[in-house]
């Protein structure tokens, strides 16, 4: 069973851990449009540079410039056997980008993991400290999850449009959850 996924969910959710677990589970690349931008960001190349503005405000970097670098990453032939992304698409026009960039072998699920918002902000404020990252103080983080839910909600009646969305309640020990990401996926 080829597993060609998309990990949605708001900032904080826990994508990026499940994200590591499920490629792993599945021996299939993990690939996280953040994690491809803060390598881009330490390299200090240009892409980086341009990206950081944004990032750092908790706005989306614009999608011409996102779209562009996950069509690089796909041209890796690690994609063939399966995919997870993390993080991507984040727009409707970046679904439909995927779509295209995909073709006849289109995504095989939507996962989206289900918090209460309020609940995950101490949490991500407080990875500030522990990974470093620049974009974990209060207000830029509030602005992401504004950001989210103007931008990225949209996308759970886009998926559900195309009947492949399964929603996972993520609140819970993160073994538990991994586990009901997979038996849907494996359902
Ligand atoms: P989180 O899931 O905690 O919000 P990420 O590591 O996924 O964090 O993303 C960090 C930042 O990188 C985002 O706030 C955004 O600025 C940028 N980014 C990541 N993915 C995308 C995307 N698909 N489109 C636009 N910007 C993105």
């Amino acid at each position: 069973m080829t597993h060609r996924i998309v990990l949605l969910g708001a900032p904080g959710a826990g994508k990026g851990t499940q994200a590591v677990r499920l490629a792993d589970r599945f021996q299939i690349p993990a690939i996280s449009t953040g994690e491809l931008f803060r390598q881009h960001m330490s390299r200090g190349s240009e892409l980086g540079k341009l990206a950081a503005n944004y990032i750092n405000d908790g706005n989306l970097v614009p999608d011409e410039i996102t779209v562009w670098m996950v069509r690089d990453r796909f041209r890796r032939e690690d994609v063939q056997g399966g995919f997870l992304l993390d993080g991507f698409p984040r727009t409707v026009a970046q679904a439909d980008a995927l779509d295209e960039m995909l073709g006849e072998n289109g995504l095989t699920a939507v996962v989206e993991l289900w918090v209460d918002v309020e609940e995950v902000i101490p949490r991500l404020i407080g990875r500030a400290a522990t990974e470093g990252r620049s974009d974990d103080t209060a207000e830029v983080v509030r602005q992401r999850i504004r950001v989210y839910r103007e931008q990225t909600k949209p996308l759970h009646e886009f998926y559900v449009g195309q009947g492949i969305l399964r929603e996972i309640n993520a609140v819970g020990e993160i073994d538990q959850i991994t586990e009901r990401i997979v038996a849907v996926l494996e359902r």
